[in-house]
């Protein structure tokens, strides 16, 4: 019997300024608060400029908030960079490391997320690792050992099942309004979980949570939520509206 609690997670991206996303991190918080509660945990992560303030009106609500990224040092000489500490000063549980658009838009190696994840759990975060296949690599055959690789090579020397998430998502699903099939989800999760066994034990990959991202929305969550190997969702365009992220987070 699986023990793992889902989690249902935000990705704002580079969107929204003060009103708006204090308006839809206060709109989250207000239904988690009003029930009924979800059988799973809810997690938002917005831009950088906006963690201080979200962070600042959900404290002491059910919704966590997380960072977008971070840098693999704590402190020192890199302008512009985020470290792990300070997003936990500011009220972060969670840091995003290693998503598809970082690692294409900043060229992020698997070695560059593993430092990050690493820094973010010695700050005390959980780090959502991110892997997934482009769909040249999915229509070359490679999807099982593209995600087996990034895994390998993004998932930090500590990583145990209350300090690391991973996220799967397929890059061609991403923003794209094109979602993997259950089939083709469940295939991949399954794999990772096994991966997971193979590092680091079958006990600790049981209770490791896998979630699922790419075009997640409340008209296909529930499908990909009841998968036995899907343990939520990281949800871009959806988490934007409170009633979508609501919606999904309901079908957990
Ligand atoms: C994401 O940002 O991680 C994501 C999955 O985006 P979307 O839900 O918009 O595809």
């Amino acid at each position: 019997m699986t023990t793992r609690r889902k989690l249902i997670a935000g990705n704002w991206k580079m969107n929204g300024l003060k009103a708006d996303g204090l308006a839809l991190a206060k709109g989250v918080a207000e239904v988690l608060a009003a029930g009924p509660a979800p059988a799973c945990d809810m997690l938002v992560c917005p831009p950088t400029t906006l963690v201080a303030l979200v962070a600042d009106a959900v404290a002491g609500s059910k919704l966590a908030v997380g960072g977008q990224d971070c840098h693999a040092k704590t402190s020192g000489a890199h302008t512009g960079d985020t470290s792990a500490a300070a997003l936990a000063d500011l009220g972060c549980g969670y840091a995003i490391v290693g998503h598809s658009e970082r690692r294409t838009d900043h060229a992020e190696t698997d070695a560059v997320v593993k430092a990050k994840a690493t820094a973010a759990q010695a700050a005390g975060l959980v780090a959502i690792v991110c892997i997934g296949e482009t769909l040249a690599q999915r229509d070359a055959g490679q999807t099982l050992e593209v995600n087996r690789r990034q895994l390998r090579g993004s998932l930090p020397d500590a990583a145990t099942p209350e300090n690391t998430v991973i996220a799967y998502e397929p890059v061609w699903a991403i923003g794209t309004g094109r979602v993997a099939t259950p089939a083709q989800a469940q295939e991949v999760h399954a794999a990772i979980r096994a991966e997971l066994a193979a590092i680091l034990g079958a006990g600790p990959a049981a209770r490791l949570r896998i979630l699922y991202g790419g075009s997640m929305k409340p008209d296909n969550a529930r499908e990909l939520l009841a998968l036995p190997d899907v343990d939520g969702g990281l949800i871009g365009g959806a988490a934007l509206k409170v009633a979508d992220f609501w919606a999904i987070a309901q079908s957990a």
